[in-house]
Order: C-alpha cells, then structure tokens, then sequence
C-alpha cells in the first residue's frame, strides 16, 4: 500500500509555504542583535508558531492515516495538534496587531474574550480524546468529525481574526498609510484563507498558507531592519521637536518673567525721577519740605535700582549654575568674621520692619574652616532676606551649629528660622523651582523674582550640601542648610579669603587731591556718574570718550590712575590698552589701568587681570568699592585721611 502512497495535493500548498516561510525565518533572523521594536518579538513568536502549525499540518496530511500503519491514537494526536496550531496562529496573529495598533488597554475586553475562547477550546479539545464529539476515528480507521467540528475549530479563529480587523478599524486614523495597509492586507488575507478553509469543510487547506502570505506582508512592510531604524529616527526627530518646542517655551516664559520683574523696578525708577524733574521745575521753588521728598524719591530710586541689579545677578548667577560654570572656591575664612557681617547687615532690615533679629552661634564651631564663604554668605543673606521679608511681626533667627564627620570635616548646620507667613505644605514641593512665587495672591506686593530659592538649592548642592524646609501656613518657617566644610588646622593663609573685599580698607575716609585720574567711557552718563563718584576724593579727573581720545591723553599727561570701559565703538577697551602699552610716546605705561565695565560674568576679572589690567570694577558702580580700589592702587602718601 506504501508503494503506492502519494503525498496528498491538499497539502502542496502547505508544503510550498513551509518552504518560504523558512527562507523569511532565515531572513527576518539576520540580525537578533539589533534592538528591534516590541512588535517585532510577537511577530517573531507568529512566524515560530505558523512554521511549527505548517509542520504539524504537513505531516497530518501525510501520516495520520491508519491505513498506512499509523496507530489510531498518533493519529488523533496528530490531528488535535494540527487544530491546536492554527488556532494559537490565529490567536497570535490577533495578539501581534493589538500590539502594533496599542489596542491592549483600550480594548482589553477583547483580548480577555480572546483567551476565554482559547482556554474553552483546549479543555474541548481534550474532552474530544476520550468522549470522540469534535473529531476521531471510526474503529474501521476512518476520520470522523462531529456536528461541533466547524463551530469548535473555526470559532477561535474567526474570532481572533474579525476582532483583530475590527481592532484595526478603530484605530485607522492612528495608523500611517504603510500600516493601514499592511496590517489590513495581511488580516484580510489570513481571514480568506481561514473562511475558505471551514467553507469546504477543510478540504482547502489554505489558512495556514494564506496565513503565512500575512506574515510576508508584515515582514516586508512592517518589521525589516530598514523600517525599525525609520520609525526610531522618526522617533528622535519627534522627541527633538516637542524638547526644542518646551525650550522655546521655557524661554518665553524666562522673557516674560524677567521683563516683568525688571519692568517693576524700572516703573518706580521712571516714576520718581519723574517726581524730581516735577519737584525741580525752574518755576518752582525748592524748599525744604520738597527738598525731603527728593531724597525720599531719591532713596527710592535706590532701591529700586538694588532691585534691578539683584535680577540681574540672580540670572546670571542662574546662567552661571545651568551651564555647569559656577564654580566652588574653597578658602580659609573665619567664620565669626563671616556671621558678625550677616548680623550688622540683617539686623537693620530686621529692625525697619519692626522684627526681632537672634542670631545663635554655637561656641564649639571650630571658627577657621575651608570652604567658599562667599557663596555661604550668598546662601545665608539669601534665607534671611526671605525671612525678613515674608515677615509682618515677631522674630527672625539664625542659628548655626555643627558636628563633626571626620577628622578634619564638619557639617557646618545653618538654619534660618521666622515666625512669618509661612507656606502652605501644597506649595514646599516647588518652592525651589525656578521663578516661583507662591501664594501670588497674597504675597504679590512683595518684591521678588522667585530665583533666589532655587539658585539656594544648587549652590547647596555644589557644596555637596542640602537643604530642607519646614513650614506652618500661618506661623512660619525653618529652612536648613547642612554643609560639609573643611576644619582649618592653621597651616592655610586667611588672607588668601574666597574674594570677600577688604571691608576696613576703605572704611576711613580720606581724599586724593593729588591724584589726576582718567576716565575713559563712551557713554555720557556713565562718565557723569564716574567722575561725580571721584570727586568726593577731590582729585583732578578727565575723561576721554574713545580709545582715540584716551591714548591721545596719555601721551600728554601723566594719571594715577585710568579707568577704561570694555565695549566702545570703534576701539574697545582691550584694544585701546593693548595699543596704548606698545605705544613708546605713552607715559603711562606703569599706570594703574582698571577695566570698569558691565561685563560682569563669571570668570571675566580673571580674563581682564590676564590681559593686564591692574584691577577689575564691575558696573553699576559702587561708590564704596571704587574708593577702595582708588585706594589699592594710588601710592599711600597721596591717600590723606580724613577726620
Ligand atoms: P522670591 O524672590 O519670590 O522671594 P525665592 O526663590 O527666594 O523667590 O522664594 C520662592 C517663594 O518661596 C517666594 O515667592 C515665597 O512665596 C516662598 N518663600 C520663600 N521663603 C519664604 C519664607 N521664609 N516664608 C514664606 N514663604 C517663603
């Protein structure tokens, strides 16, 4: 009988899909390395699972015939798994586009049906082993198939396959015209192949190789190498626009911040002055009740104009911390010298409002440590500024105490404590976040740019440090900086302090009628206000406007000291001190030249000192730290004190 046996032509359609589907395993295998899409995966266990069902099929269309000696129960076997193939296929099949169209979640009812089906199909198929109703064989070794057949080993499929279709209706407009189309040809050819197949009562046996022509389809369009890298670029290019767009945002939004917190001083600076030029009308006459009132608008102007230079250091403290350029300098410093300063400096603030001010040393602090005092006085005037200012009436302190954690470390505890409004507990998670102010409601005639915080929090954290807060809406609050600090054991040199200018120096005063200075600016009022500043120490000041003009004078006149701005047109500062050092007629070229310019960037005093200016000043200009560096570099004779 074996001698006769022909491959039955059923199947030649399973075996030529055999045959390709291993060619597109082989293909699809190339690289396993590669990271692919999480599709990819399930279209991988769909094409293992089709290969294995094609298998199965092929040799049940071969083998599982008793009268070529097969036992009866290989048979059945047989012919159970070549069920059990198709149906995971199709369930796979269904898997793999809930996957590709992100159905799992909004349509989870499908997929919990989807699995009812297949696990009622199993325990059937199992019954069908010993109670014969879905298929089996007659004693006589012929294949039977009950009523339920079709209903039992159809159902599954059918169902997989209409709700994957419907799946990828719903989710049409989420596609791109690619998917759509691969993902609906590639459904509906496996479903054609499926119907077909129960129609004729699988007598066609096409569902496994119309299936395996889907899984072509979905390769070919959807999972090569080529697309993956496609749709992952695409991907980038797509998170690169949405992060360039919330840049753009966060820019507008630092704009829009910044043009109001410096519109708002700059409102009461035209505001007043507006006042004085009213006060001052030729017409009128000034007397002494509209004399204090220029002074009180001009105090205002003052602080107004404090205000906007504490913007602008905050942004650029900020612009110093973002670009990673703010730098930490350890030094010696004592850290009496460092809290007797914040105390004069709080306690009068404290004091104009009516507050009390406690500060609380701890005695044991070793009092000579190593560490960056200028930005812990930033950290602590910071803190106390706040408290002072979100506070009506009662106390403010500040306590500071340590403890030591290693031999030559301590964690230097500052806290900083009021009894103001505190903050509600809603709003702490973003009190360090940038430019923001809470309780705007309440606090909005407050001044601030809702920046000191977080450049708190970072130059903390540069130490190494952290900061915490507590607070009672209503009662007040305690921020608490711990920061490591190196105990000076008394080799290091004090003197050589982290860039606090010498307070003393200039605290006497005194005159230089002696001296000629010149100051070079190309900008009227800046001249104005340099040459008004030094005529309090009564020496002889020119000016010059330009480069040109300034090397002309020195050639002409000896000066004690020159004050040259940076940005001029036509020859800058730097150029016009380059040129005037090489110029063999200058007499000055021993002179003192002090870059006195708005350029006041982190690191740029250290640029101008290695060009070789003697000194740097930035502005505005502080009338008290210029005469300090009048006084660093005129010789000490020509420096007369003043009782
Ligand atoms: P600002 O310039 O607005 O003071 P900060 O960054 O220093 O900015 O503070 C952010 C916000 O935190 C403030 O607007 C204020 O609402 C709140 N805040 C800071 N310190 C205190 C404090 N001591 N008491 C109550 N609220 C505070």
């Amino acid at each position: 009988m074996l001698n006769n046996y022909t491959i039955p032509p059923k199947t030649y359609f399973e075996i030529a899909s055999l045959g390709y589907l291993l060619v597109l395993y082989l293909i699809s295998f190339n690289d396993p390395n590669r990271k692919r899409l999480r599709s990819y995966k399930l279209f991988r266990n769909l094409e293992v699972n089709m290969l294995l069902a094609l298998v199965v099929s092929i040799l049940t269309y071969i083998f599982a015939y008793p009268e070529l000696g097969t036992p009866l129960f290989i048979c059945t076997i047989l012919r159970t798994m070549d069920s059990i193939m198709c149906v995971m296929a199709a369930r796979l099949f269904a898997i793999y586009l809930m996957e590709y169209v992100d159905a799992g979640r909004r349509m989870k009812w499908i997929g919990i049906v989807g699995n009812i089906i297949f696990y009622v199909y199993l325990v059937l198929m199992i019954l069908n082993l010993p109670l014969k109703f879905i298929l089996w064989y007659a004693p006589d070794g012929t294949y039977m198939h009950g009523a339920l057949f079709v209903p039992i080993v159809f159902s599954g499929p059918v169902y997989y396959l209409s709700s994957g279709i419907i799946m990828l209706i719903i989710s049409m407009r989420t596609l791109g015209p690619r998917e759509q189309v691969a993902l609906s040809a590639a459904s509906i050819i496996t479903l054609l192949g499926t119907v077909i197949q129960a129609a004729t009562d699988g007598s066609l046996l096409l569902s496994l190789p119309f299936g395996s022509a889907g899984i072509f389809v979905l390769y070919f369009s959807l999972e090569t190498t080529d697309y993956h890298e496609l749709i992952k670029s695409n991907e980038k290019l797509r998170i690169a626009e949405q992060d360039a767009i919330k840049a753009n945002r966060a820019k507008s939004d630092f704009l829009a911040s910044m043009s109001h917190e410096i519109r708002t001083p700059l409102n009461a600076v035209l505001g007043m002055d507006e006042l004085i030029i009213n006060e001052t009308r030729p017409e009128k006459q000034i007397d002494p009740s509209s004399a204090v009132r220029i002074r009180e608008y001009a105090d205002n102007i003052k602080d107004a104009g404090q205000i906007l230079l504490s913007v602008i250091n905050d942004i650029l403290d900020l612009t110093k911390i973002e670009s990673g350029k703010m730098e930490i300098k350890a030094a010696p410093y004592k850290l009496h010298t460092l809290t007797a300063d914040i105390d004069t400096m709080i306690r009068i603030k404290a004091e104009q409002k009516g507050l009390t001010y406690i500060q609380q040393i701890d005695q044991r602090i070793p009092d000579r440590l190593i560490g960056d005092e200028l930005r812990i006085r930033q950290i602590m005037i910071n803190l106390l500024n706040n408290a002072v200012k979100y506070t009506d009436f009662g106390v403010v302190r500040l306590e500071v105490s340590s403890y030591k954690i290693s031999d030559d470390t301590i964690n230097l505890c500052i806290s900083v404590k009021d009894t103001g409004i505190g903050i509600r507990s809603e709003d702490i998670p973003h009190i360090f976040g940038n430019f923001q102010r809470l309780n705007e409601e309440h606090n909005h005639s407050i001044e601030g740019t809702g920046l000191g915080l977080s450049i708190v929090k970072r130059m903390v954290e540069l130490m190494n440090g952290r900061i915490e807060v507590s607070s009672e809406y209503g009662r007040g609050s305690v921020f608490t900086v711990v920061i490591p600090q190196t105990v000076n054991s008394g080799k290091a040199d004090e003197s050589a302090g982290a860039g606090i200018p010498e307070e003393t120096e200039a605290a006497a005063p005194f005159i230089t009628p002696e001296c000629t200075y010149l100051v070079v600016d190309d900008n009227r009022l800046n001249l104005v206000v340099a040459t008004r500043f030094l005529d309090d120490l009564k020496g002889r000041i020119e000016t010059a406007s330009s480069g040109t003009e300034a090397l002309q004078k020195m050639r002409e006149k000896k000066y004690d000291i020159i004050f040259m701005d940076h940005m001029m047109p036509g020859m800058d500062g730097i150029q016009t001190y380059r040129t005037a050092i090489k110029d063999p007629e200058n007499i000055n070229t021993a002179t003192p030249v002090i870059m006195m310019t708005a350029n006041a960037l982190n690191g740029v005093r250290e640029e101008y000192l290695d060009i070789g200016f003697t000194d740097y000043l930035s502005k505005p200009v502080d009338i008290n730290e210029l005469k300090r560096i009048v006084k660093r570099h005129i010789p000490p004779e020509k420096a007369i004190r003043q009782q």
